[in-house]
């Protein structure tokens, strides 16, 4: 007989340094959390076990064993497909190439597994225990080392014909921009990102720009990063400062593209860079406010995340609760 879909799920969070489990029931109460390192350098088995293990130490908390789940749901960094349950590569596991993580995690816990990326995971969350409950039109941002999105669309996750869709950080948004990560010139991610910022902090302090910047970073150009930058722009550096408000512009832009294209009911902001507050989203907000349609910004609420560093397991295990229901 199956189990009745009450029985709690269990969500993976998959990080470069961490691997993060947890029980959630079906009203997303997490009954039982485990953290511990990510053995990334050992290989996708060792990984693997590392992840048993930790939801061993979940299951042992709850008092349940392991039959007891519905499914497994795994947000990981990177592109993925979710219908093969391939992991392509992630920028967190390093030398990880194709890996059948879904195939990997069934065979370790006889149950269905499910692989989502990790900003899709923190849309999930935020739509079903978040900021965006109760909404159906959702666009979520992220930025922190580079830019990842999620997108809702009648309540469901958009996810593309082959899984790859919302990767709202490589949209182009200068064509003549500098070079992405991804290959491309100009994407979002290559103007706004912590990692941009960065860059071009360190390209400016080379030109001979005073700035307090250098002295923020201990006077070593190469630990001027997202976080001094916003250290010497609390500061009122005036580079520092040029240097956020032409991020939070290019945002703008961006976040002008999105409301055009999906006219969303709100645009969660959240990653490590939104935590510069103001200083950024203010010009983002203004630039946006210029450029978008005036009907789809008058509507739009933007919105931080409410679930902060949970919405990795929520998000997954509330994956692999719909992905249940759907088959
Ligand atoms: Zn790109």
């Amino acid at each position: 007989m199956p189990l009745p879909s009450k029985s709690p799920t269990l969500g993976v969070d998959l990080g470069g340094t961490k691997i993060l489990t947890a029980l959630i029931d079906h009203h997303g109460e997490m009954l039982a959390r485990d953290q511990s390192p990510t053995p990334a350098e050992k290989g996708p088995e060792e990984v693997i076990r590392a992840i048993r293990e930790s939801a061993g130490r979940c299951f042992d908390q709850a008092c349940l064993d392991a039959s007891a789940i519905e499914a497994v749901g795994i947000g990981a960094p990177g592109p993925s497909n979710p219908e093969s349950g391939v992991l392509f590569t992630s920028p967190h596991l390093p030398g990880w190439r194709d890996v059948p993580l879904v195939g990997l995690l069934e065979k370790k816990f006889k149950k269905r597994a499910f692989l989502i990326n990790d900003a899709n995971a923190a849309v999930l969350a935020e739509l079903n225990f978040g900021a965006a409950q109760g909404l159906s039109q959702v666009i979520y941002l992220t930025i922190s080392t580079g830019i990842g999105g999620g997108i809702i669309i009648g309540g469901r996750l958009y996810t593309g014909a082959i899984g790859c869709a919302a990767e709202l950080g490589h949209m182009t948004i200068n064509d003549q921009g500098p070079r992405c990560n991804c290959g491309n010139y100009g994407c979002l991610e290559a103007l706004a990102s912590g990692t941009s910022l960065a860059r071009e902090g360190r390209r400016r302090i080379r030109e001979g720009v005073q700035t307090a910047l250098l002295e923020c970073a201990s006077g070593d150009i190469e630990k001027v990063d997202a976080r001094t930058i916003r250290i010497a722009a609390e500061k009122g550096d005036a580079l520092a400062r040029e240097l956020v408000a032409r991020a939070g512009y290019y945002l703008g832009v961006g976040l002008a593209n999105l409301l055009n294209i999906f006219n969303p009911q709100m645009i969660i902001i959240g990653g490590g860079v939104s935590n510069m507050g103001e200083m950024l989203l203010a010009p983002a907000y203004k630039t946006a406010g210029e450029r978008a349609y005036e009907a789809a910004f008058s509507m739009v609420k933007f919105a931080g995340p409410k679930l902060g560093k949970n919405s990795g397991v929520l998000g997954a295990a509330a994956y692999a609760r719909e992905m249940m229901q759907k088959h």
